[in-house]
């Protein structure tokens, strides 16, 4: 029997078209796309393909649809041997690290793809992702387990676990990076699966989550900031975590007035989590006085978390438990190989 692979389409460039009177692109159905992409039916696969009801451009990507996109993989999982998502580069990165945690103990991949170009212009990157994505969607091992039982970004030759994943060029094919994990496969004339990086095929029935709650906050440092409007802000709007993107290996100011609006935030039950700004690297509040301080108030570390999987990770947990400490432990827990342990 051939495997069967649900194709999901969100929207993004990769099935836009040029709208002629405002020049700019906008999305189209679905039909459209197989038939530029005959290809496709020749791959020894089943593949489904279903959209959802309003496809979008990234930028307006919600947590609502996630759990959308959520129903539509647990209603799909039995029938289907994986799943490959069509979506904007521009938030693929937050939705690849979103489903990563609402789909717990997930036995078999979902692969996001898109491009940078439409598929229906000739030098178009989208029928190589397109057709990768569906390959690597469908790859099995001996016992005719899924390879690849992980929510991953395939983009231009790489695969990349979803939750490490970050956009980093906007024109390049070569749109994402993972800085702190390795590729989970390369695509050159054969696709070289990195087995040793993939996590292992889960030993309990998956788990669909649906709750998601986005009073998340973020602030980034930089020097002269006057942390008091912010603190006042997120008090005021019910912020329960913020994300602090902090200096080099989690360091922050050492002044007074910065401190205690740290303080004000913990005292306020407000969860403090620590991003580094870089990009590569992990927080270690222990190494330097500046961090060490943080340390101490009851800031927590997001050691090497990305950005995208760090805010999503906070709106995965702030959902599943209300118990402080509770809290605390999962956001230093890894849950789904987004932080190195
Ligand atoms: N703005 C588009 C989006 O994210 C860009 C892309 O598809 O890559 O939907």
């Amino acid at each position: 029997m051939n495997p069967k692979v649900l194709i999901i389409y969100t929207g993004g460039t990769i099935g836009m078209i040029r709208d002629e009177k405002k020049g700019t692109l906008k999305p189209f159905r679905l039909n459209r796309m197989t038939k530029s992409v005959p290809s496709i039916l020749e791959m020894g696969l089943e593949i489904h393909a279903l959209e959802l009801e309003e496809v979008i451009d990234s930028s307006n990507m919600t947590p609502e649809v996630w759990i959308e996109l959520v129903g539509i993989i647990e209603d799909h999982y039995d029938a289907f041997d994986g799943f490959v998502v069509l979506h904007g580069s521009d938030t693929m990165a937050h939705s690849a690290s979103a489903l990563s945690f609402l789909l717990e103990n997930l036995g078999k991949p979902v692969v996001f793809t898109g491009s940078q170009l439409p598929l229906g212009l000739p030098r178009t990157d989208a029928r190589e992702n397109l057709i990768t994505a569906l390959e690597i969607a469908a790859l099995k091992d001996e016992n005719g387990n899924s390879l690849i039982p992980e929510v991953c970004i395939y983009f231009e030759d790489r695969l990349y676990r979803g939750n490490r994943t970050h956009k980093f060029n906007s024109e390049n094919f070569d749109a994402f990076i993972s800085p702190n994990y390795p590729a989970l496969a390369d695509s050159g004339v054969k696709i070289e699966v990195a087995l040793k990086e993939i996590l292992p095929q889960p030993t309990s029935k998956p788990k669909f989550h649906n709750r998601l709650n986005s009073n998340v906050g973020m602030l980034r440092l930089f020097p002269g900031i006057d942390l008091n409007p912010y603190v006042k802000m997120f008090i005021e709007s019910g912020i329960e975590l913020v994300v602090l993107e902090t200096y080099g290996s989690g360091n922050g100011p050492t002044k007074k007035g910065f401190l205690n609006s740290i303080a004000t935030l913990i005292k306020n039950n407000i969860i403090v989590y620590n991003v580094t700004q870089c990009r590569q690297g992990h927080v270690d509040m222990g190494k330097y006085e500046a961090g060490a301080e943080l340390a101490a108030m009851g800031v927590i570390s997001g050691n090497d978390i990305s950005l995208e999987a760090a805010i999503t990770k906070a709106m995965f947990v702030l959902g599943s438990t209300e118990i402080h400490t509770e809290r605390l432990s999962l956001m230093q827990t890894a849950l789904r190989g987004e932080i190195t342990p």
